[in-house]
């Protein structure tokens, strides 16, 4: 028996997030060619994210470094992949092969690790700075009064191509409660521009609750996935 609440249209989705993205732009008078579309697929099948190839997207964000190294194989080889999720520093050399941008770096310790490694590779990896903006404990990432100091460390490592920071905004049930956590990531971006002589065009933040207020603050990658595939079922696990 067919149950049509697993059934999800994900075309319909992505018209429909496409769609929400073009008038967050519009609102914000910014161009939607500058905002991302990176379609989170952890604990999707290679079926399901081949449908969204099939729709038209090529970006794709994965949280665990195993599971992206299992769907490789099944898929498209000109897919682009993000590694969203805490990067385990055991896993670093793995990443390093898997994935074209690493989001979530969140410490000097794993900063200093991808450098190294990436040395040995001959690599010079993209990546993205993690900023705790709300401060919670439960989230991974620089405190914001701290990203500048790092900054300098962080600069030293030469196999790092630094190219933005990203976020995670707290829960909420109102978008507009998220706003000062997406500008606080923006305005920190662009102190330390100013302060360092730096470009950190890119600005990773917004998901499936909050990414038209994140684009209207200059969100240059959205990570969505619930809006897409639907809701990540964990059972199987
Ligand atoms: C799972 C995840 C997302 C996507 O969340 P949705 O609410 O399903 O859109 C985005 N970013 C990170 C870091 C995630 O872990």
């Amino acid at each position: 028996m067919i149950n049509f609440e697993d059934i999800t249209n994900i075309e319909a989705n992505i018209q429909q997030v496409s769609a929400n993205i073009a008038e967050a732009c519009k609102t914000s008078g910014r161009n939607q060619s500058e905002v991302r579309l990176v379609a989170v697929s952890k604990n999707h099948s290679p079926q399901q994210i081949l449908q969204a190839v099939e729709a038209g997207l090529m970006q794709f964000g994965e949280n665990r470094v195993q599971e992206a190294r299992d769907k490789h194989p099944l898929l498209p080889e000109n897919l682009s992949w993000h590694l969203i999720g805490h990067l385990q520093r055991n896993k670093v050399r793995l990443a390093l092969k898997l994935f074209d941008l690493i989001h979530g770096v969140d410490s000097l310790e794993l900063a200093s690790a991808i450098d190294r490694i990436a040395a040995e590779e001959g690599l010079l990896p993209r990546v993205l700075l993690q900023v705790n903006v709300s401060g919670e404990g439960s989230k991974f990432g620089f405190q914001p009064d701290q990203l500048p100091a790092a900054m300098e460390e962080l600069l030293t490592l030469e196999r790092l191509d630094i190219i933005g920071l990203m976020t995670i905004a707290p829960m909420a049930s109102e978008q507009d409660a998220v706003r000062p956590y997406f500008a606080g990531l923006r305005e920190l971006r662009d102190q330390i521009q100013e302060q360092m002589a730096v470009g950190l065009p890119e600005l990773s933040m917004g998901m499936t609750g909050d990414y038209q207020v994140a684009i209207e603050e200059g969100a240059t990658m959205v990570r969505i996935g619930t809006a897409i595939f639907g809701k990540r079922d964990y059972s199987k696990e």
